[in-house]
């Protein structure tokens, strides 16, 4: 039996500095919620962009207090706006680019192109010529045919820096959907296939082969899975760069207690000083542990019914959070105007899915319509997968900063569903 949190355990899922006002109401950023909600509508991802910052300046330093030549890419596909990218370059991050998409909302953020990393286990050549149009720092090479694309496409004289990314051969502990490291996945190389790609990138007069990649998994909560993508990429030999990938947890519920970035740093630091070259550069990609914590999505109810369970809808949905239904990601959620518990309730979406619930079990104080109800920890892997399902109008992002609330990706109109149907 779960023992009913408190107003402060609640408070602990929002961004850092979160509190109640006089009156009780949530105040994020310095916003109240409501005025949010008057200005912006319902639902919206609201983001604190302080918070932000330092989150990604607490990265930085964890990595490069312990190791000197270490460079944090922040994952873009967990939150690929321009205004999030663009914080993420002006504390000093690089961006780690997940397709063509992502290459271009980096770049209208402002980003150094030599500073972004370009993923993908199925590019397109559509996708490399963008990349090789526009300079990128990195491309990482996920299979021989990306090699062949890259000595097609690139032209005469250029000189491509890559890294080879190899499957670590990690079980981890994680949901299925987000397990990346195991010997059948997808992204990557097995060793042996990976030693046959460096050889070939080492060989290739367009392409230099600045290191190998790896990354193990998605909401990892144990530093040691996290530290052991170090010693497969370490066997492959001596590089410039060796990138960890991604992967570190973020705490989505009360009982949940994912390592701090320092316990994660520890942990990868001394691996990589008993495995790499001193010399050498590093690069970790986190998206989840940087940005999840940091956003949460406001809704208003639109009915409280009353049956076997008692089932309070909200405006929103599977539209903007696909995490329930994609990785089982248990939300925690509360009234905004009564923050903490009362009646046990389930939260459901406006969708037409049985599956479209927010929240499965979760104590409100006195639900009513027109209450408004906010899920912590949302920033990470929502707005990226926001969808236009039902018809539904796809979330803005608001930026809270200093009391100050800033529309920075606006909703979509009800011209904008209409607006590819091209007959
Ligand atoms: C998704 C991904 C990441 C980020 O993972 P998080 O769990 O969000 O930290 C990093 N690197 C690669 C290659 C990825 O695919």
């Amino acid at each position: 039996m779960r023992t009913e949190p408190g107003v402060d355990d609640l408070l602990s899922l929002f961004p850092p500095g979160t509190h109640t006002d006089d009156d009780g109401t949530l105040v994020v950023g310095g916003c109240r919620l409501d005025d949010v909600a008057d200005e912006f509508g319902t639902p919206a991802i609201v983001v604190d962009e302080y918070a932000l910052r330092r989150r990604a300046r607490e990265y930085l330093n964890a990595f490069r207090s312990r190791w000197l030549r270490s460079d944090v890419a922040f994952a873009s596909k967990s939150f690929p706006c321009t205004a999030i990218q663009r914080v993420m370059v002006e504390e000093g991050l690089h961006l780690d680019v997940a397709g063509g998409g992502e290459i271009v909302t980096a770049i209208k953020a402002g980003a150094d192109p030599d500073r972004l990393l370009l993923h993908g286990n199925a590019k397109t050549d559509e996708e490399l010529e963008l990349a090789i149009e526009h300079g990128l720092g990195l491309v990482v090479i996920d299979n021989f045919d990306d090699i062949d694309r890259l000595e097609r496409l690139l032209p005469r004289g250029s000189r491509q820096r890559c890294l080879v990314r190899v499957i670590p051969g990690v079980e981890a502990a994680t949901h299925a959907s987000q397990a990346t490291g195991h010997a059948r996945s997808k992204f990557g190389l097995l060793p042996d296939a990976a030693r046959e790609a460096i050889a070939r990138v080492e060989h290739s007069p367009l392409l230099h082969l600045e290191g190998v990649h790896t990354h193990v998994g998605s909401q990892l909560l144990d530093v040691d899975q996290l530290a052991a993508a170090v010693a497969p990429i370490a066997a492959l030999g001596t590089f410039e760069t060796y990138d960890l990938g991604g992967g570190l947890g973020a705490r989505y519920t009360y009982d949940e207690h994912p390592p701090r970035v320092d316990d994660y740093a520890d942990a990868m630091i001394a691996q990589a000083r008993a495995l790499l070259p001193a010399d050498s550069r590093l690069i970790v990609e986190p998206g989840r542990s940087l940005v999840a914590r940091n956003a949460c999505t406001l809704y208003r109810v639109t009915t409280v019914k009353r049956g076997v369970l008692t089932h309070v809808a909200v405006d929103g949905g599977m539209g903007d959070n696909l995490e329930v239904s994609l990785t089982g990601q248990r939300f925690e959620a509360t009234l905004v105007a009564r923050v903490g518990g009362g009646e046990t309730v389930t939260v459901v979406g406006r969708h037409c899915e049985s599956g479209d619930q927010l929240v499965d079990g979760v104590a409100l104080r006195d639900p009513a319509v027109g209450d408004l109800l906010a899920v912590p920890v949302t920033g990470a892997y929502c707005y990226t997968m926001a969808n236009q399902y039902n018809g539904a109008r796809r979330v803005p992002v608001v930026l809270a900063r200093d009391g100050a609330a800033r529309l920075v990706v606006r909703r979509d109109t009800w011209q904008d569903l209409v607006s590819r149907d091209v007959d």
